[in-house]
């Protein structure tokens, strides 16, 4: 089960995402979500993770955002450039079955949770 914790995410932190260097054409840049949901297995510690701006080359661009109360303070809420973990699922059926959760993430793989 994932976390599912939502966040609104401020204007100054989409611009700051843009900032980062995409490998990706332009027209493949899709537009920032106005609001994520963490991505990781529910989890009792931690920063919440969630996807903003895929930048191609194995590098994504994740805001977090501490765990505690229902609105998070902007200060706790950081953006920055991760490579993808990469873990691959030991059965070769299906798609989807590489982990893209930033490196070192918390939790499961995201292929576990298609198993
Ligand atoms: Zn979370
Ligand atoms: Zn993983």
């Amino acid at each position: 089960m994932t976390c599912d914790k939502r966040l609104d995410v401020p204007e100054g932190m989409r611009k700051a995402a843009l900032d980062f260097p995409s490998e990706l054409p332009f027209e493949g840049d899709d537009p920032l979500p106005e609001d994520v949901t963490c991505e990781l297995d529910k989890h009792p510690f931690g920063d919440h993770v969630a996807l903003l701006r895929d930048l191609g080359n194995e590098f994504i661009v994740w805001v977090t955002w501490k765990a505690d109360g229902l609105d998070a303070d902007a200060d706790d809420i950081k953006v920055q450039q991760r490579a993808v973990c990469k873990s691959e699922s030991p059965s070769p059926d299906g798609e989807d079955l590489r982990c893209w959760l930033p490196e070192a993430h918390r939790g499961g793989h995201a292929w576990e949770r298609y198993l």
